[in-house]
């Protein structure tokens, strides 16, 4: 058994569908790279994994638990599969620790103090400990979302799901969040990562996605995606003919 298991899925906005079948296996500790163009469903297919769109046919499971569409089980998949967004969404009214324990606090109905405990250590692994009692506005864009992994780490995800989370940083700012990237994945840490940063993915994923028009168009090691590229679609998108 695979620890996110996608098969068949299908998912429709009105009339237009958008994945078309998507079938997927990930197993635990694999840093999956999905590349492609801008409206092939990349975004859509991360938000369905996490129960943020409702599927329209096919199955996603995590751990073992199909993602049904009630509330009880929406809940329960949250809980075990964070994800990071292009903009920060941090609270700018609370303080970075404060940021890191709300969702622990609220969703989880974690203890305060271990809450607190919890965020200290989530921040110090994103290079962030002595930043706990700033405000997001005294922080740099890549700091910012270095607490916002943070604040996905304290939740203890079994899975992490992030969606060009460097698209909207100064060139100068990715660096150290791709640094914080790669530290989770050889500590072991499942990720799906949607990126544009292609030598990142060359260096650190296990696999490679390439979607196109709503399907997984190719799918391989990194040196094969990169190096020989099957289809002339993602010869296109590579720049390699
Ligand atoms: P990507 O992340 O690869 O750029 P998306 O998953 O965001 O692609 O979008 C795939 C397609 O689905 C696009 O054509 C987009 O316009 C459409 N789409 C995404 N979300 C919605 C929505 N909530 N309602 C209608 N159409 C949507
Ligand atoms: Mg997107």
């Amino acid at each position: 058994m695979s620890l996110i298991e996608i098969t068949e899925v299908r998912k429709s906005f009105g009339t237009t569908e958008v994945l078309k079948g998507i079938n997927l296996d990930v197993e635990a500790g694999e840093v999956i790279a999905i590349i492609g163009k801008s409206g092939s469903g990349k975004s859509t297919l991360l938000r369905c994994i996490n129960g943020l769109e409702t599927i329209t046919d096919g199955s996603i499971s995590v751990a073992g638990a199909q993602l049904l569409d009630d509330e009880v089980h929406l809940k329960a998949l949250r809980l075990k599969v964070g994800m990071i967004f292009q903009q920060f969404n941090l609270f700018p009214h609370l303080t970075v620790g404060g940021n890191v324990m709300l969702s622990q606090t609220v969703v989880k109905k974690t203890p305060k103090a271990e809450a607190e405990a919890t965020a200290r250590k989530m921040l110090e692994r994103v290079g962030l400990g002595h930043r706990f009692d700033a405000y997001p506005d005294e922080l740099s864009g890549g700091q910012q979302q270095r607490v916002a992994i943070a604040r996905a780490l304290a939740m203890q995800p079994t899975a992490l799901l992030c969606d060009e989370i460097t698209s909207a940083l100064d060139p100068e700012l990715v660096a150290e969040v791709l640094a914080v990237v790669r530290e989770l994945a050889a500590e072991g840490m499942t990720l799906l990562m949607v990126t544009h940063e292609m030598k990142f993915a060359r260096d650190v994923c296990s696999r490679v996605v390439f979607m196109h028009q709503g399907r997984v168009h190719e799918i391989g090691l990194p040196e094969d995606v990169f190096a020989n590229p099957q289809t002339p679609e993602l010869k296109q998108f590579l720049g390699v003919s």
